[in-house]
């Protein structure tokens, strides 16, 4: 059982709270137990290097239509391949 501001409390939360995905009250508590835990401030460092390199979690409405957009036209594509070589198929053996 792990209870707030404990160390293991703290650093299951740190990827969380790198993408500030941690409520108020949670970072605080992080921060007091972070003030404290030279095992976490480095953690945490660690963690924000490896968060500037990823993309944010949730792209904006207007790149995720576009991105939707794209794959449904890859889908299409790739749907008319497939009917186009069994028609081929049928013809060729009709
Ligand atoms: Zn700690």
């Amino acid at each position: 059982m792990t209870h707030p501001g404990s160390h293991r409390w703290s650093r299951a939360l740190l990827g969380a709270y790198v993408l500030d995905a941690v409520d108020r009250a949670e970072a605080r508590q992080l921060e007091a137990h972070l003030a404290g835990c030279a095992t976490c401030r480095w953690e945490l460092t660690q963690l924000r290097q490896a968060a500037d390199v990823l993309p944010p979690p949730r792209p904006s409405e207007e790149l995720w239509k576009r991105i939707v957009a794209d794959v449904r036209a890859t889908e299409q594509e790739q749907g008319e391949h497939e009917q186009h070589g069994e028609a081929d198929g049928q013809t060729k053996a009709g």
